[in-house]
């Protein structure tokens, strides 16, 4: 395929803590997934690492992202594309949810979710974050 944005891309995944088989099988089509919207949308992230921990949540954030890396890492019980998105814009935007993230962010949801999620994202995403609430308001 290639194109004028083929400089996107997941270089590397990793995930911690010797995450059992189970744990990375069900993870396996979030990552293809998002291996995919990252190609797609230009956006290069040199190490996607998924967190793993027995037992109950810890406090880690849901997800988190390194810009000047570029990294995200994610940590959540399930997979959760909603997230993933929303890490993927923070590599790719600058400051922390700012006018360009929530444009991104929203641009994501609506280019690469559907029916529920998308709109549970979208819903999400306003309720959560002024910039986003503005540019639902602005562009639908
Ligand atoms: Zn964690
Ligand atoms: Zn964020």
């Amino acid at each position: 395929m290639g194109g004028s944005k083929s400089k996107g891309g997941v270089a590397r995944i990793t995930f911690t803590n010797n995450a059992p088989k189970e744990l990375r099988l069900q993870w396996k089509p979030l990552i293809e997934w998002l291996r995919k919207v990252a190609v797609a949308e230009g956006i290069y992230v040199s190490s996607l690492t998924i967190h793993y921990h027995a037992g109950n949540r810890t406090k880690c954030p849901l997800g988190e992202a390194d810009k000047d890396q570029p990294k995200i890492m994610l940590c959540t019980f399930y997979d959760d594309y909603d997230t993933a998105l929303h890490e993927l814009a923070h590599v790719a935007t600058p400051g922390f949810h700012s006018a360009e993230w929530s444009e991104l962010f929203v641009a994501l949801i609506n280019r690469w979710l559907k029916g529920t999620d998308r709109a549970r994202a979208i819903y999400h995403a306003c309720r959560d974050y002024r910039g986003c609430s503005k540019v639902v308001q602005r562009g639908l």
